[in-house]
């Protein structure tokens, strides 16, 4: 699997749904309760597994990557992150070009078929931030501002005026309640 080291923008926003699938998060459930819905969330970021099958281990690691994610993000100081997400890829490396079928070509990182799916995410997780970083600065890395949520996002919007983890679920459920208030006073 290579990651390239251009594309921080898909990687921040699997960052951003990573780390907003812990407990408590939204509506208190783990959001990965198993390798099933860890699976899932694989699929659905285009992440390949690699040469073994998922197994109780790899939920751990990716629960674990979850965890130190969210604290490297929750500190948007420029060189807290920089060393917070080169830790998260630490045992990997080998950079190299990648060169698509157009022939352009990109920075990016190789994960061997035998590295396990939580250094792959992490790979993944620390390409967005380092990206975001160094492209749009520290200052995109927030707290939702939904009162009932305690989920965190990297903003990659070209403004840079995104205001919550989840938009279609905090965002709506605050739009909602603040129509709600409206309706009511009037
Ligand atoms: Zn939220």
């Amino acid at each position: 699997m290579q990651v390239s080291l251009s594309d921080y923008v898909r990687a921040a926003g699997v960052t951003t749904d990573l780390v907003n699938t812990a407990p408590g998060v939204w509506s208190g459930m783990d959001k990965l309760p198993d390798t099933t819905a860890l699976d899932a969330f694989l699929r659905e970021h285009d992440i390949t597994a690699g040469a073994h099958e998922l197994a109780g281990a790899d939920l751990d690691g990716v629960r674990e990557l979850r965890a130190s994610t969210r604290t490297v993000i929750d500190n948007p100081d420029p060189a807290q992150l920089v060393s917070g997400a080169t830790s998260l890829t630490a045992g990997l490396g080998s950079p190299t070009l990648a060169i698509d079928e157009t022939g352009l070509s990109s920075w990016a990182v190789t994960a061997g078929e035998n590295t396990p799916v939580a250094q792959r995410l992490a790979l993944v997780c620390a390409v967005g931030i380092l990206g975001v970083v160094h492209t749009l600065g520290a200052g995109r890395f927030r707290p939702c501002v939904a009162p009932t949520c305690s989920g965190a996002f990297i903003d990659t919007s070209r403004p840079g005026r995104r205001r919550y983890c989840m938009p279609g679920i905090c965002g709506n459920r605050v739009n909602v309640a603040n129509h709600r208030a409206r309706t009511r006073s009037t």
